[in-house]
Formats: C-alpha cells, sequence, structure tokens
C-alpha cells in the first residue's frame, strides 16, 4: 500500500518516437532563468507564435509531442527552471 512507484525528479515522459528525454517546451519571450535553462538543455524555446494546439514537448532530435494533462507539464517546467547549473 505504500509503494506508488513515483521516481523522484523524473516528471518529463520520454519521446514516443525516439525514446529521448522530453524537455518541457515553452512559448514566448524568454526571461533570464527560462534563457539560462533552455542554454543548459533543461527545456526548449519554441519562439513567439504559438499555434492552436501547440507541442509541449521536444526532444534532441527535435520531435514535438502534445500533452493533455498541463499540470505535467507545469511541474517539469518548473523543476528545470528552478534547478541550478554546478
Ligand atoms: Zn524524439
Amino acid at each position: 500500500m505504500t509503494g506508488e512507484g513515483r521516481e523522484s525528479g523524473r516528471v518529463a515522459p520520454c519521446c514516443p518516437r525516439c525514446g529521448s528525454d522530453g524537455v518541457p517546451l515553452v512559448y514566448g519571450l524568454p526571461g533570464p532563468a527560462a534563457r539560462e535553462a533552455a542554454r543548459a538543455g533543461r527545456i526548449a524555446l519554441g519562439g513567439c507564435r504559438v499555434s492552436t494546439d501547440p507541442a509541449r514537448w521536444t526532444c534532441v532530435r527535435r520531435h514535438r509531442w502534445p500533452e493533455p494533462d498541463l499540470r505535467r507539464w507545469e511541474a517539469a517546467l518548473d523543476a528545470a527552471m528552478s534547478a541550478e547549473d554546478r
């Protein structure tokens, strides 16, 4: 009844096409924290144009896919933005 199999720190899904780790895809003008996270590869910048059904994840091979549960995406984005490089 205890272990729910929840992996800590692994909120991002894998790419459905190649299996690489997904990173949150962020639209709009990035702030300093978002720029830093993007430089470190923790998020990806999708540009200012937002389509009606934007993809929310991307991978190292630039596949993009949507996210039906935006809370998961927001959680991954939050983790990526608050992570620190050492
Ligand atoms: Zn991929």
